[in-house]
Order: C-alpha cells, then structure tokens, then sequence
C-alpha cells in the first residue's frame, strides 16, 4: 500500500494538479494529465492507421468540398491547436459519421457527405469533431481513467486488508459499475454538449450558417436506423435532447456568423 500511495497515487495527484487545461472557447476548466506532445504522437499514428485500413476516397469533388470546409474551420481554430498540422481526408463508407484526432487530423466518411446538404452542415459536424481535439476530450478521458482506476485500487486495497478476497471482488464490481455510470458517462455527455458549442463557434466564426445544426440533426435523426441506446447508458445526449439543446444555443452565434460572413464578402 505505501509503494502504491508513493509510486502511482501522489505522482498522479500532483500531475492533476499541474495538469489543469482551460478551453479557449467555453472557459471550462479541467485536469488533463497526457501531455500535449503525446496526444499528436497518438493521435498521428491512429490517422496513419485508419488510412490504412480503410479505403481513402479519390473523388476530386467529395476531397475538395471537405478541404474547402476544413481549411476555413482551420482558419477559425487558428492557434487554438498549436501543433496542428492539418490533414482532411475523405474515407468511402455509407457511415454518417465523421472524425478529428489530435495534431490536426481529420476524416469525413462518404455517407456523412450525402446526409450535409450544405456545406454550411457540413462545418457544423467538422466543427464538433475538431472541437472535442482543441478541448482535449481524449487526453481528459484518459485522465479520468486514470483518476477512476487509482481510486478504485486504492479503495479495494483498503476493504482488502479490512476484509477479505471475497469482499474486494465485490467492491471492485460495485465500483466498477458506478464509476461507470455516475461519474464517466455523464462527463462524457457533458464533452458532447462542449463540443456541440464549440462547433457551433468554429463554423460561424468561419462564415457557416450556425442554425445549419438544427436541419442538420433532424435530418440525422431521420436517417439513423437500428436499437437506441436508453439514454442513462448512451454518451451522447438523446438526439430530441441534442436539437433542443442546440435551439437554445444556436442564437447566440448568429450575430458572430453575421460579422464573419460579411467580411468574407467584402474580401
Ligand atoms: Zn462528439
């Protein structure tokens, strides 16, 4: 007990507290442990990996829509992702979905494109995905697994000189599923809601029609098939959640996407 309080448990406290990340678009703070350097080298080598494994689009039409959009969400991040060395592929799949990883690396599946009638929807979803990079979400995710684990080890190190085996698995199991739902998934539904601002931010400050979300949602909506997922064990927010969410939201960045879109006009 007292090598694992001095080698895992301290170290790992200390770190959390110099490891406090402050999102430049929200001003939510939290603690991110996995240094900025090691979320790029991460980040890189799963892009290398998906390009490999997956079968990269060639289409001169579908790759100059999403690095049109790309580059002007770019712009709009500017620093925020200070070692962005950016990348947007497109990947043929009939997934309505898209992806960003850190270090600037970005993938767009063929079936997303057919589903974004505008470009405009388009940048909302590219903008949410590279939004969960600038925030950090995967390195605070790790964090917290870290953070999950240490507690629990501790806590089981605890009953299991207290008590016995049979006790330990038990809390262990019990932990198991709490951390799980009380303390990891709502996190997670709070990230999603982060990124669906930051999103929203990104593509208005890049010229995009920020209520292109709402249109957008429903038309996802619409076009997911197969079981949901009740909405205590899912990490996304229930979609009728989601829209309503974004009706709330979506106002505010009117006046933002006003300002951006004249300037390009006036360019
Ligand atoms: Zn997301």
């Amino acid at each position: 007990m007292k090598t694992f309080l001095c080698c895992v448990f301290i170290p790992a406290f200390l770190a959390l507290l110099a490891g406090c990340y402050t999102n430049p678009v929200t001003g939510r703070q939290y603690a991110v442990l996995v240094p900025v350097e090691t979320e790029r080298a991460l980040g890189e080598q799963s892009f290398s990996e998906v390009k490999r494994t997956e079968k990269v689009s060639t289409n001169p039409i579908l790759n100059a829509r999403v690095n049109t959009v790309g580059r002007r969400i770019a712009a709009a991040i500017g620093t925020d992702i200070p070692t962005a060395q950016w990348e947007f592929v497109v990947f043929e799949s009939k997934e309505l979905n898209a992806f960003a990883l850190p270090g600037g690396k970005v993938g767009v599946y063929s079936g997303l494109l057919d589903l974004a009638e505008s470009d405009s929807e388009l940048a909302i979803v590219m903008g949410h995905e590279i939004g969960h990079v600038v925030a950090r979400h995967g390195g605070k995710r790790m964090t917290e697994g870290i953070a999950t684990a240490a507690v629990g080890l501790v806590g089981a190190e605890v009953i299991d000189r207290k008590y016995g085996q049979n006790e330990r698995d038990t809390f262990l199991l019990a932990y198991g599923g709490i951390s799980t739902l009380g303390f990891v998934l709502p996190h997670s539904r709070n990230d999603e809601s982060e990124a669906d601002q930051m999103g929203l931010y990104y593509a208005a400050k890049a010229g995009y029609d920020p209520r292109a979300a709402i249109t957008f949602w429903q038309r996802m909506t619409a076009a997911k098939t197969g079981p949901k997922l009740p909405a205590i064990l899912s990490s996304h927010p229930s979609d009728e959640q989601r829209i309503a969410n974004l009706k709330v939201m979506v106002p505010n960045f009117i006046p933002l996407y006003e300002q951006a879109a004249k300037a390009r006009e006036a360019q």
